[in-house]
């Protein structure tokens, strides 16, 4: 390819298959380009009063605010999320923002630990300074503001790569940052598929944020191992509950049923694997099934859908082969099991009992509206079954004793525990994988300090 051609991105509404926009991608020269001018900029953006940059990100969330409809109508189209779950994106982000506003400034105030007898002890949290935010398509707001906005706050310069299936939606937020006055070098998106990520990761960073699958969590890890920068990553999951036979079934079956098919299942943290107690699967079943059955799938722009499409075509045949395979291997289908005819990317809401862990469906992420419920003798098999896993995301319990949900969750390898509820992120709480889930953490202040570089200050008055 000679020097001027440019890989052109289509960009497609994966509810009916037209083409959105075409944009060019940008090339390897582009990025580094990109990076130089973000390395030069950054500490004049550093040594801004965090005060400033506070107020900058202030108004980039009342600038949200101002076109909350038009962002949500853009994130409906290009990634096919119901239009009543974009809108509850941005207001999520909304929430976010307030948690980053209010808590900065003091998580990353210089702390003095010790003074006695002329020597003091101090604390200094320095940003990073370049880092590379490689994002996911499934909840763009979410992921890529959990990474730039505690870095931007924190006085780093970001190059953003929004996944190819969230490009426009990764060009709102630079817009709106840009409106704000975060100047373009502290922030650039990158636009583009894989090669682009991958030629970011070739550009001299500090440090890597990258949400997304496992394998491709691997390759980062791998593309940075040599350099010693910092990395993060927030990966996918197999995210397991244990409904126990003292629940209101009907209560429990209800909110699974959102845990599971909530964005289309297309969550990192989507329950993708339900045991329940032998006294209680039966009607547990009947009330699930009946719930999926009644979700209304279709156009996202629809206000009534509450199943959307598939985002990436490729993940149709994943949600297919697990689908062949758990029948295969005598599990029963209760509804859906198949793509839907076209136009646009759609699988059926499905939900499959009499499974086991030797099918793909209870082992590897469906990332989609589909879902294994295996029946459990008791407490100790749940807990075996939930821990049999390589990932390690989120778990829950639905039971009416606290103590003893808390006692099996405290068992499984999870970053997130639930009780009574699932699916759930609070800016609050660290955010965080074990095992194939991940590495290091995002939210609450472990998310706010993940951006900078602590100096210890050992500081001797004369004698
Ligand atoms: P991918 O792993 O396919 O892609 C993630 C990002 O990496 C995209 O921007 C992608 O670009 C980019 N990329 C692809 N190849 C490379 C490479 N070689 N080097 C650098 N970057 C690369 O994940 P998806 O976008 O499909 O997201 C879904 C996955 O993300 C699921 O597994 C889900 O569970 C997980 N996830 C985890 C979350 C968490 O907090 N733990 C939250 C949300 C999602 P492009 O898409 O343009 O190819």
């Amino acid at each position: 390819m000679t020097k001027r051609q440019k890989v052109t991105l289509k960009i497609i509404n994966p509810a009916n298959g037209e083409l959105l926009k075409e944009m060019p991608e940008d090339s390897p020269a582009d990025i580094a380009k990109e990076a130089q001018a973000a390395r030069k900029a950054q500490p004049g953006w550093a040594s801004k009063p965090i005060s400033e940059r506070i107020a900058i990100l202030q108004k980039f969330r009342e600038l949200v605010v101002l076109k909350g409809e038009a962002l949500a109508l853009t994130l409906t189209d290009e990634v096919g999320k119901p239009i009543t779950q974009s809108r509850n994106e941005i207001r999520g982000l909304l929430a976010r923002l307030d948690f980053f506003l209010q808590n900065t400034a003091s998580e990353l105030a210089e702390e003095t630990v010790f003074s006695d007898q002329g020597m003091t002890e101090k604390i200094q949290h320095e940003p990073l300074g370049l880092v590379a935010n490689i994002s996911a398509w499934n909840y763009p707001y979410f992921v890529g503001s959990n990474v730039f906005v505690p870095a931007l706050l924190a006085g780093n310069a970001v190059l953003y790569k929004p996944s190819e299936f969230a490009t426009l939606t990764g060009l709102h937020i630079a817009d709106l940052l840009y409106e704000a006055g975060v100047p373009e070098e502290i922030f650039h998106p990158i636009v583009g598929g894989g090669a682009a990520g991958a030629a970011l990761l070739e550009q001299d960073i500090d440090g890597v944020f990258f949400t997304g699958s496992n394998s491709t969590g691997k390759k980062v890890a791998e593309a940075v191992s040599r350099r010693m920068i910092k990395i993060q990553l927030e990966l996918g999951g197999k995210d397991p509950a244990y409904v126990c036979d003292d629940v209101d079934i009907h209560h429990a079956a209800v909110s699974l049923a959102d845990g599971a098919f909530y964005n289309t299942g297309q969550s990192c943290c989507s329950v993708e694997r339900i045991y329940v107690h032998s006294k209680i699967h039966e009607p547990f079943l009947e009330a699930f099934t009946a719930e999926v059955k009644g979700y209304p799938v279709g156009n996202p722009r629809d206000e009534k859908t509450y199943i959307g499409a598939i985002t990436r075509p490729a993940q149709l045949e994943t949600l297919q082969r697990q689908a062949d395979d758990a029948l295969a291997q005598g599990a029963k289908l209760h509804c859906g099991g198949k793509r839907m005819p076209g136009p646009g990317f759609f699988f059926e809401p499905t939900a499959f009992s009499n499974v086991n862990h030797k099918m793909e469906l209870m082992r590897e992420e469906s990332f989609g509206p589909i879902i294994g419920i295996q029946e459990v003798s008791g407490d100790e098999e749940a807990v075996a079954l939930m821990k049999d896993t390589v990932y390690g995301l989120t778990a829950g319990v639905y039971a009416k004793d606290q103590a003893r949900a808390e006692r099996l969750l405290a068992r499984v390898d999870a970053g997130s525990a639930y009780w009574n509820c699932c699916d759930r992120v609070s800016p609050r709480l660290p955010w965080s994988g074990r095992k194939g889930s991940g590495a290091g953490t995002v939210l609450s202040h472990y998310g706010i300090k993940a951006f900078t570089k602590p100096k210890a200050w050992h500081l001797k008055q004369p004698v």
